[in-house]
């Protein structure tokens, strides 16, 4: 059965692109295509739109390393250069030509008679539903694409304007409103004190559960001078960038429950009198943290500690929402709070990975289902699940950190998928129309068409990867957006130095995956020298040689001997070799 192309990436966020940019820069094939819900690349930093949105990893770090960027105009970028940027590497690399915007990937099966996946695609603007069939398949849907849903009752009875933060409503002018705001995380301490000072609301009203760890942080401009060295002086960007990575690095060893915990006092101690040094008195307790430092990941104080000093602005901690009304909220003591707007700011559904995408493996294996299996989301590597061939997830369970820039650990995924695949890009018609690699000897090698994680050694990543997760900060009883609150098993975090996650995608574990034949079934070795290719390689390497002394009129004869040979040998050859494959 044919299919429609070689590789099918779902969605175009930093992950997807940077997947599809590799593939051109590493195999110089553009045999992709990308499947997007939104009206253009960026994925998160499309749809969060939110006042004040920015990254809390200084830019030069949290950009791809192919791709470095001299122009950045700040530290840490605001969202708007954040996606020009993603858009600039779209563009540069001629992705977006690959991409379909505005159209949703509601399932994939994987077709094992014909090993390709069969992708349902509904375009969103016409509502027809297309079938895609492709070799091999790629989440990059990320893990914070799909907004938290408001669980409080009475949600429905509410009169006014209520979004969440990452779907930001851009017809409230806030002006002179009452504006409740549900949440004191990353996106919440960003946007609500743009809320209270620039066409300031007329009160905002902050409920939050948990305090948040926050930093001190500087967000300087950089001089044209700055950017002018990195841009010219060799070496410059790289050894910025790689002291970031060292700054973010190192607060690793403050994450294990024992060892870290002189670390994590230390930065308890910082904090509280950060703390103490910026915000009013009358919040200190509601500001610093109970739980263990590091538990959450680290907000940056975007001017949110010092907002709390404006009349127009209350933090509620002691007294939570009951339910939402008609007008407002009414809170456990019985307080009516009113509010023209609701902003959700309570983060993302990451305890439901690809959800509501149906991926179905080998047999009619649903993914839910092989999670329900490992009791959380699990994946090799964070990356592979067995009984599903030929299909990568970026972003997936237990790859993100506490502490560095989800960049780089994605990127490692990428280039450990580019590695587990390459064997099969190499077989497939768009790479061997190219003319170097069709001389190369990989081509020596048999051909397999599927790889797959094995099964046992995805059960053995998993254990490890929970018995490490165990030990580290996240699993000292606060609540916190990594751990399962009914298992209590880690589906986010990578329980490790990044640079140790860097080494495994290098380093991969060849035995761990099993490649197959498409005709045979059979599992094929990956480095085992076919006999049969080594002959049909050496005949049409004399069929050439012959083919060029002939047409120099020179040793005629022999020529037209050895094209009969050739003719011969590939007669010869097992189905499947063919002279048109070289
Ligand atoms: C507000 C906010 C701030 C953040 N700040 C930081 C930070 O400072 N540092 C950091 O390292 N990380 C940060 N993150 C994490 C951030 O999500 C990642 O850094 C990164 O953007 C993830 O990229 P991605 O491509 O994997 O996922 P996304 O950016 O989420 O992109 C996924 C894409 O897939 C599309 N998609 C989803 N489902 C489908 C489907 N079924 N069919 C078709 N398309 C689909 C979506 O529309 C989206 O475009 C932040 C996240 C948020 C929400």
């Amino acid at each position: 059965m044919p299919y429609d192309t070689e590789v099918l990436i779902i969605g175009a966020g930093m992950s997807g692109l940077g997947l599809a940019v590799q593939i051109i820069r590493k195999f110089g094939v553009r045999n992709f295509e990308l499947i997007e819900k939104a009206e253009d690349v960026g994925g998160t930093w499309l749809a969060n739109k939110y006042p004040g949105c920015g990254c809390d990893v200084a830019s030069h770090f949290y950009s791809y390393s192919f791709a470095l960027n001299p122009n950045w105009t700040r530290k840490y970028s605001m969202q708007p250069e954040i996606q020009a940027y993603f858009r600039s590497v779209a563009e540069q690399y001629q992705v977006v030509d690959h991409i379909r915007f505005h159209s949703v990937v509601e399932k994939a099966e994987w077709d094992d008679r014909d090993k390709t996946w069969v992708v349902t695609v509904l375009d969103l603007n016409t509502q027809d539903r297309q079938i895609r069939r492709a070799k091999i398949l790629v989440s990059a849907v990320g893990a914070l694409s799909v907004p938290k849903e408001c669980d409080i009752p009475g949600k429905d009875d509410f009169k006014g304007r209520m979004f969440h933060s990452a779907q930001w409503d851009w017809d409230l002018d806030w002006e002179g409103k009452d504006v409740v705001v549900l949440g004191n995380g990353c996106s919440a301490t960003q946007f609500l004190p743009i809320m209270a000072s620039t066409n300031p609301v007329r009160k905002i009203t902050q409920f939050s559960r948990q305090a948040q760890y926050l930093s001190e942080r500087e967000n300087p401009y950089y001089s044209s001078i700055f950017k002018a060295t990195m841009r010219y002086v060799p070496l410059a960007m790289r050894i910025y960038r790689a002291v970031f990575y060292w700054q973010m690095e190192r607060d690793f060893s403050g994450f294990p429950i024992e060892n870290g915990r002189p670390i994590r006092e230390e930065l308890k101690k910082g904090n509280e009198d950060y703390v103490k040094r910026v915000a009013p008195q009358g919040y200190w307790d509601a500001l610093i943290p109970k739980a263990e430092i590091g538990c959450k990941r680290k907000v940056l104080d975007t001017e949110y500690l010092a907002s709390l000093h404006k009349e127009n602005v209350e933090l509620v901690h002691n007294d939570p929402v009951d339910r939402i009304t008609d007008t407002g909220v009414q809170t456990r003591s019985g307080r009516d709070v009113k509010a023209d707007a609701i902003v959700l700011a309570i983060g993302f559904a990451t305890q439901q990975m690809l959800f509501p995408m149906q991926i179905t493996g080998r047999h009619g294996l649903r993914l839910n289902e092989y999670w329900e299996s490992t009791q959380v989301a699990q994946a090799y590597f964070g990356t592979c699940v067995p009984s599903f061939p030929n299909f990568f997830i970026l972003m997936g369970p237990n790859t993100t950190t506490g502490h560095l820039s989800v960049i780089y650990t994605v990127e490692c995924q990428i280039n450990f998928t580019l590695r587990v695949i390459a064997p099969i890009i190499h077989s497939l018609p768009s790479y061997r129309a190219r003319l170097l690699p069709s001389l190369t000897p990989h081509l020596l090698r048999p051909a397999p068409t599927t790889v797959e994680v094995t099964a046992e050694a995805a059960h053995r990543d998993s254990t490890w990867t929970q018995k490490e997760a165990r030990k580290l900060v996240w699993s000292s009883g606060c609540v916190n957006w990594a751990v399962d609150p009914k298992t209590g098993l880690n589906n986010m975090m990578y329980p490790d130095w990044q640079y140790l996650f860097w080494l495994r995608s290098i380093f991969w574990k060849k035995a761990d995956f099993e490649y197959r034949d498409e005709r045979t079934g059979e599992v094929v070795r990956r480095n085992k020298i076919d006999a049969g290719r080594v002959v049909g390689f050496s005949a049409a390497a004399l069929l050439i040689a012959g083919t060029v002394w002939r047409r120099e009129g020179a040793m005629e004869g022999l020529g037209a001997s050895l094209k009969e040979f050739g003719r011969g040998l590939v007669g010869w050859m097992p189905m499947g070799i063919t002279a048109s494959r070289f």
